[in-house]
């Protein structure tokens, strides 16, 4: 169980810390007495001023009190109807203010008494800019979400949260009453809109002081109990309270902030709510969950005996599939992105395996392939192919037709290459006009067949540079051939003996395959 905090625990008017100094502090104050003695500022009403005033003896006369307010025949009426509502969950029925402060108590019964005196008091004028029932609306989701939040969290001040949080805004009442029109009050509170903490830097730049200063400023003018004066305060920066009011503070910030989440919508943040709840009450996203349900629903009931109409807010089953709704398309979005980030990658990588001309693979790609597949072939003892080519001259394409002709013969080489061969083995641009084959399972023979294929296709395929030219090209080839136990311990020496077949072909009066055979040791006859 926390402690209890007395309600004279809280530093007073004096004691409180001002950050106003100088220039500013004048200009603040000359706003706060503006306000808090303007002839239209709404007194306390009598009732209030009584309750509280015999909350305040050390010796509570709980028989006064009862007198008191069922003097009110309006406000014990409705004290009761909301004692015997499912609220409070009473198993009996209570029919007299005292009976109620007998099975409630004190505080719940005073929190009542103040509650339902001050909404009823502060309506505000019908043709008034400013809207008092979306006010209230706010102020009493604020008040039911502090409550319910202090509750949760094990803390007994549970009514003070409730009062905390339907006053926490009462300087902004305040203010719109009395310097409203006159200084432009009412027009600010449209500028920011839902905005917080916008609202609080306009009143900083228009007023030098703030809606929580006035606020609590006029608590104390109605004498309310420190305890109630403190969430008024602070209840924008809990984290400059008192370390005795911090926990109630909280709970009141809290609570104000769930009524953002069921009126704001749809900028409510609920993630940041919950975090927020658990960071200060240690609540897990369970608790927080069925928190907000409390609070919506005790909301909706509250409001009808506070005359305040709620009924066309959202309750919160639907605000948090709303959230889930949200979440479930950050997480498809963030999918998305990692999805194209993913496929960006890949493309990356493509491209830095690829020759940019041809579109054949590169060398670098080459280099790894045959390495992987000469290990995979050394391994299993499967063979392993390879074609080396080479463009017969082409300088003088070059050389007759330009360079950009010279590039559309490499163009097609490739193309043709990379047709004959199929999806069966990897087709490289080696450099200049030289293009190597890897063909994993082709033995000497298998790569010999297909070498002389690619030698017939490329020799037969026309190339249309443009209208007026057709050019022709004709390749040499090498073959060499790994065949799980020959001479080859490394890539590079099977690459080798193919390029070697190539220089063969080359003098051979070139266009056409030749092959490397390895010397094989004679076997003696037996
Ligand atoms: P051989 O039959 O003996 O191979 O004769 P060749 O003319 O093909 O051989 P050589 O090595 O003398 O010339 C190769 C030419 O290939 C020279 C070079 O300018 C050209 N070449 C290399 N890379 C490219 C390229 O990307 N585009 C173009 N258009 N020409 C290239
Ligand atoms: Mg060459
Ligand atoms: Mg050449």
């Amino acid at each position: 169980m926390l402690p209890s905090i007395g309600l004279h625990d809280v530093p007073s008017d004096a004691k409180r810390s001002r950050v106003c100094k100088g220039k500013q502090y004048f200009m603040s104050q000359v706003i706060i007495d503006k306000v808090l003695k303007c002839p239209r500022l709404p007194s306390l009403p009598t009732i209030a001023v009584e309750v509280i005033e015999l909350c305040r003896t050390s010796d509570i006369n709980i028989k006064q009190i009862a007198t008191t307010i069922s003097n009110d025949p309006a406000l014990s009426s409705k004290i009761l109807k909301t004692v015997n509502s499912s609220y409070y969950g009473l198993s009996q029925s209570v029919s007299t203010i005292s009976h109620a402060l007998v099975i409630l108590g004190l505080n719940s019964v005073k929190t009542l008494a103040l509650g339902f005196s001050l909404v009823s008091n502060f309506k505000g004028d019908k043709d008034s800019e400013f809207d008092m029932m979306e006010f209230w609306k706010r102020s009493l989701f604020g008040a039911v979400g502090a409550r319910t939040i202090a509750q949760k969290a094990g803390l007994i001040e549970h009514e003070e949260a409730f009062l905390g949080g339907l006053f926490s805004d009462l300087g902004v009442m305040a203010m719109v009453q009395t310097i409203g029109k006159s200084d432009g009050y009412i027009g600010l509170i449209g500028e920011a809109g839902d905005d917080n903490n916008l609202l609080i830097k306009l009143e900083r730049q228009r007023f030098g002081t703030t809606h929580t200063e006035v606020g609590a400023q006029l608590a104390e003018k109605w004498k309310l109990p420190p305890i109630l004066v403190a969430p008024i305060q602070y209840h924008e920066f809990p984290d400059k309270a008192p370390p005795a009011v911090e926990k109630i503070v909280r709970a009141v910030s809290l609570g104000h902030k769930s009524a953002g989440l069921f009126l704001n919508r749809p900028n409510a943040d609920i993630d940041a709510f919950f975090a927020e709840l658990r960071q200060s009450f240690e609540l897990n996203h369970a608790d927080c969950e069925e928190l907000l349900k409390t609070i919506g629903d005790a909301t909706k009931e509250m409001a009808r005996l506070f005359d305040i109409d709620c009924d066309s807010v959202s309750d919160a089953g639907a605000l948090l599939a709303e959230a889930n709704e949200t979440l479930l398309q950050l997480t498809l979005e963030s999918q998305q992105s990692a999805d194209q980030l993913q496929q960006t990658n890949e493309q990356l990588q493509e491209q830095m395996n690829r020759d940019a001309l041809t579109g054949a693979a590169n060398r670098g790609r080459f280099n790894g392939y045959i390495e992987q597949q000469f290990e995979f072939a050394k391994k299993q003892t499967s063979a392993l192919g390879v074609i080396f080519l080479d463009a017969d001259r082409f300088k003088s394409v070059n050389d007759t037709h330009g360079h950009a002709a010279g590039d559309a013969v490499l163009i097609s080489l490739s193309k043709t290459l990379q047709d004959t061969v199929g999806g069966e083995g990897l087709v490289a641009r080696y450099g200049g006009e030289e293009f190597a084959i890897v063909l994993p399972g082709y033995d000497r023979k298998r790569a010999a067949q297909l070498a002389e294929q690619i030698r017939k296709n490329v020799e037969s395929t026309p190339i249309a540079y443009d209208e007026c030219l057709t050019l022709h090209v004709t390749i040499s080839l090498g073959v060499a051939s790994f065949d799980g136990v020959t001479v080859f311990q490394r890539p590079d020496q099977l690459v080798q003996a193919a390029d070697k077949a190539v220089y063969a072909a080359k003098h051979s009066g070139r266009n056409c395959v030749r092959v490397f055979a390895p010397r094989t040791p004679q076997v003696a006859a037996g």
